[in-house]
């Protein structure tokens, strides 16, 4: 029978067809097939699947092992979001392999949270998923998910819909109480960027900015942690997707200082541009530059599948510049002159900007963003890449954070920081 085929370019009527036979003949629920604590499902493979009529396809997903999924769909821009639990996403999975279908433009697929994977499929045209099961073939769980085309109304009531189930499930979901009660010493929330899902920039051999951010950001919790001065949580502390509201929302509920977001740019073209920004919030761009950064960081959350209109609801309030404190914006921008010194030469010629950076907004908590080189210039891609440029990197950042924090912070008669 045709299932056995390497080729997966089977009709639509046919792949329905074998859908149901398949599911007659192993008619194991996803439910049972699950083990409760076994290992995780490893997803191999996403292939596309034209059918016979062009208003019909399928997105095939090979996973060592069947498991519990939900899929949505959301709007602007439009984007097919797959779900999985309990499983991670094979290196040659992270790109789709085989022909290209007119009605799906990029896919992307990682962690998008402990132990659940994500598949954000950009669309051309609007589709919604008519079914999706799991077909077992010669040790592969095989994940059919079968679209059809739609009308733009149907495809914005089912967005609709989805985005109240979100809203509903977020509700129920509890805040995790900060830690660290009761020390008194100024904390630093270290913002790795990126993550899971998200790749960020790359560099011309596969480099990620993600993995870049978490090096040097766990680089710097080190030190920070060795001296002791101040305290040091971080938003994510391996590969994993956190969106930009919940970056702020971590770092304001456990009061902290100083807000540092790390990044590496990449700038198509032009391999020249070099050197280490630090950014602080500005309704006015700096330059060009500064703009493109703003405007390609804060599109983090579209590419792993979320609403940004509803990120912006639930995690940071739409607060108007004027409403954050003055104090806070000053302190951010001495904060961001004060790393720009440390840094000395290994800053871009402009290093000091200012951009509308989603991460940046929290209204009572100095932020600033550094961009900490850019992957597309040889030499800052050799040196962020490097374990011991990552460690004298974060030396740097130490020194200079700690300063700030320690110069700004007033001391508290209780405050009994063990300084060494
Ligand atoms: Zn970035």
């Amino acid at each position: 029978m045709r299932l056995s085929s390497p080729r997966l370019d089977l009709g639509a009527a046919l792949l329905a067809g074998l859908v149901l036979l398949v599911l007659a003949l192993f008619p194991v629920s996803v439910a049972e097939a699950q083990g409760p604590q076994g290992a995780p499902a490893v997803i191999r493979a996403i292939h596309p699947v034209e059918g016979q009529s062009p208003d019909l396809f399928a997105i095939v997903i090979d996973l060592s092992e069947e498991t519990t999924f939900r899929h949505e769909v959301l709007t602007g821009p439009d984007r097919l979001v797959i779900d999985l639990d309990r499983s991670f996403v094979a290196a040659s999975a992270q790109r789709m392999t085989g022909r290209s279908l007119p009605a799906i433009g990029a896919l992307r697929a990682g962690l998008f949270m402990a132990g659940q994977s994500r598949i954000v499929i950009d669309l051309a045209r609007p589709v919604l998923v008519e079914r999706a099961d799991f077909v077992r073939q010669a040790g592969v769980a095989r994940l059919v998910v079968q679209l059809r085309a739609t009308s733009a109304e149907a495809f914005m009531a089912q967005a609709r819909l989805d985005s109240a189930r979100r809203m509903t499930s977020r509700m129920a979901r509890p805040e995790p109480p900060p830690d660290d009660q009761g020390d008194t010493r100024p904390l630093v929330v270290i913002d790795p960027g990126h993550g899971g899902i998200d790749p960020g920039a790359s560099g011309a051999r596969g480099e990620t900015e993600k993995d870049i951010v978490l090096a040097i950001g766990l680089a710097l919790r080190d030190r920070l942690a060795r001296s002791g001065r101040v305290r040091v949580a971080m938003t994510r502390e391996d590969d994993r997707f956190v969106s930009l509201g919940e970056r702020v929302k971590f770092a304001r509920a456990r009061e902290a200082r100083l807000f540092v977001s790390l990044h590496a740019d990449s700038l198509a073209g032009e391999p020249d541009v070099r050197g280490a920004s630090v950014y602080t919030l500005s309704d006015r761009a700096t330059d060009a530059l500064a703009a493109r950064a703003a405007e390609k960081e804060n599109r983090a959350d579209l590419v792993a599948g979320l609403d940004a209109d509803e990120e912006a609801k639930g995690g940071i309030e739409p607060i108007l510049l004027d409403l954050a404190r003055r104090e806070t914006r000053a302190f951010g921008q001495l904060a961001a002159r004060q790393t720009v010194t440390a840094l000395g030469n290994r800053t871009h010629k402009t290093p000091l900007r200012g951009a509308g950076f989603r991460v940046l907004r929290a209204p009572d908590m100095p932020s600033i963003l550094i961009e900490l080189g850019y992957l597309s210039n040889p030499q800052d891609l050799r040196a962020l890449v490097d374990g011991n440029d990552q460690k004298s990197l974060a030396e740097t950042l130490a020194h200079a954070l700690e300063s700030f924090v320690l110069a700004t912070s007033t001391p508290e008669p209780a405050a009994a920081a063990p300084v060494p």
